[in-house]
């Protein structure tokens, strides 16, 4: 038990240290990769409960053709949180939604017509566009019946109002009952422009979430994304299988923010033909949408729908465990994955969506951090909280859920840590932190990531905006520290050749049935990564930091906000 106790003297000592000097030597010396193999942390430095066999068991059950994809609603789901609890109780969690492990989430399902048609009239002709071909749509009403009629469609550029930066697509016109075209990602991303929002980084504007919510705020009767790959990080078959089959959505009750009639996505194929009969020429048209001052252009076409969408209403579940802090614990440390995925489709072939990487991976993985705090000698101070989410393929839905209704008050939460999409392609030289830059958690993984050789590194793909597309984002946006990290593709084995192969071969099962277990995996470097991100939990629970946003973070505010309200008010000063 010696190397347990070791890393939080280590870290320290190093950091005394000058560590950095045994981090550094990788890369200070430009990385080759023959030469500066970093020297693996001798077998569990780190924690010995987490192996690579029992994270592979793990991973490979959830994504099993037994579990049918892991789809709410469905007996996937049932088998899966089944699976979650009888885990967390083998390992000795406390239930932590009072004395249960689960957390009820209601939400509606709503399965749209496939033999939706759009018709867009333009001059003397009409597209007649088909569901999943040349258009997905999908309604957030519950209502199981939506007609728009003769909608006047307007091109919005990138349909952003975006005050604190002077810039809005939807400047003078009232927008109520037409129908807004927009592009996916923000003006920084296909104008180049580095000054422009924040350049190639995605900012939430990009996000297809926050183009629908902005035009259901402007009263559009219905909003349609033109699709773009390298805009969207994804090809059209992935629109395509997410709008297909049910969708789900926290009932109105719960989620009272206004929502859109009819939303959807186009083909780039729909838009270039849309925009012709309007005598617009596509590719102007995004030089135009990228540049300060863009006006509302009318698309000459009007837009009618019909459709027709079977809900019922159901509940989804969270799971919850919590191993009960030794001192402080009404304070915690909160660990989360989602466990929800794509269930399976109609069609031929293999039908199931298993989703080993996303998110099998990340339920293993706090799985197996919780078998290591569980099996410590000595209780953390704060206690710790498991969290396996449902919904998040629909939205981050069951992460706001218990954000709204937290079984841990927000404001005694110390950080959460998200599980998404472990990487398994081997150990790594860098710790990809997304949206890095953003917390003081970042300054407590650090050192760790330093003793296993690793340097902490932003996303790659910054204009994918992975930052806001995965639970952490719900807690980050109501004030929580949250880290988002994994081993990155600057592979031990292999370096950034290795490393880039095995994202596109991901890339290529994102989201697709082909997204399953595979025995041969190289689980080394998740193991690390879990290890670096048990160590960083075990540091946060055994001490009393509450470590906040760094200086200009937009969550920053809202977390000081929150701090403060917590602080006992201070007894008046006793009379001179
Ligand atoms: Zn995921």
């Amino acid at each position: 038990m010696y190397r347990k106790s070791m890393i939080g003297v280590a870290v320290g000592a190093l950091l005394l240290a000058g560590c950095g000097k045994q981090a550094e030597a990788p890369t200070a010396t430009a990385p080759d990769a023959s030469a500066t193999v970093p020297a693996p942390a001798s077998d569990h430095a780190f924690d010995p409960a987490i192996t690579a066999a029992d994270f592979a068991e793990l991973t490979r059950t959830l994504a099993s053709d037994e579990f049918e994809g892991r789809g709410p609603g469905s007996v996937g789901e049932e088998r899966t949180v089944e699976y979650i609890r009888a885990q967390m109780q083998r390992i000795g969690l406390q239930p932590g939604n009072g004395d249960s492990y689960f957390q009820e989430v209601p939400m509606v399902e709503t399965t749209a017509d496939a033999a939706t048609r759009l018709s867009i009239k333009t001059g003397d002709q009409t597209l007649d566009l088909a569901f999943g071909s040349d258009m997905v749509v999908g309604t957030r009403t519950g209502e199981p019946r939506v007609s728009v009629r003769d909608s006047e469609m307007v091109f919005v550029g990138y349909g952003v109002d975006a005050p604190e930066r002077g810039w809005n697509d939807y400047a003078g016109q009232d927008w109520t009952g037409k129908t807004v075209v927009m592009f996916v990602n923000d003006p920084g991303f296909h104008s180049n422009d580095e000054k422009l929002f924040d350049g190639r980084k995605m900012t939430y504007y990009g996000r297809w979430t926050y183009k629908f919510e902005e035009a259901a705020r402007k009263g559009a009767a219905a909003a349609l994304i033109v699709h773009d790959t390298p805009g969207a990080s994804y090809g059209w078959e992935v629109v395509r299988n997410s709008w297909s089959g049910p969708q789900y959505d926290l009932p109105t009750s719960d989620d009272p923010d206004p929502r859109l009639p009819v939303q959807g996505w186009i083909t780039a194929d729909v838009a270039r033909k849309l925009f012709a009969s309007a005598g617009l020429d596509l590719d102007e048209a995004y030089r135009k949408a990228g540049k300060p001052g863009f006006k509302p252009v009318p698309l000459k076409a009007t837009l009618s729908v019909d459709l027709n969408s079977t809900t019922t209403r159901k509940t989804s579940r969270n799971v919850v465990g919590v191993l009960p802090g030794a001192s402080r614990a009404d304070e915690a440390v909160l660990y989360m994955a989602h466990w929800d995925h794509l269930g399976k489709h109609e069609g031929e072939g293999d039908t199931i969506y298993n989703g080993a990487v996303d998110n099998a991976t990340g339920v293993a993985g706090i799985l197996e951090i919780a078998e290591a705090f569980a099996s410590q000698e000595q209780r953390p101070e704060r206690s710790v909280v498991f969290l396996a989410v449902t919904l998040e393929e629909s939205g981050l839905l069951g992460s706001r859920y218990y954000v709204a209704h937290p079984t841990f008050p927000l404001e005694k939460i110390a950080g959460v840590i998200n599980l998404d999409a472990m990487s398994v392609a081997g150990r790594s030289r860098d710790f990809v932190v997304t949206g890095i830059g953003s917390s003081e958690l970042e300054d407590i993984l650090k050192p760790i990531a330093a003793m296993q050789g690793r340097r902490l590194e932003g996303e790659a793909s910054v204009q994918s905006g992975f930052y806001f597309r995965s639970d952490h984002f719900n807690f980050a946006k109501a004030g929580v520290p949250a880290l988002y990290a994994k081993g990155g593709n600057d592979l031990v084995e292999g370096g950034k050749a290795a490393g880039k192969a095995a994202s596109e071969a991901y890339a290529g099962n994102y989201h697709q049935p082909s997204d399953e277990f595979d025995p041969s995996w190289n689980l080394d470097g998740v193991v690390e990564d879990l290890e670096a991100l048990h160590a960083v939990g075990r540091e946060l629970a055994g001490g009393d930091r509450w470590p906040n946003w760094y200086e200009g973070n937009p969550f920053k505010a809202t977390r000081d906000r929150m701090m403060q309200a917590r602080q006992p008010a201070t007894a008046p000063a006793a009379a001179q």
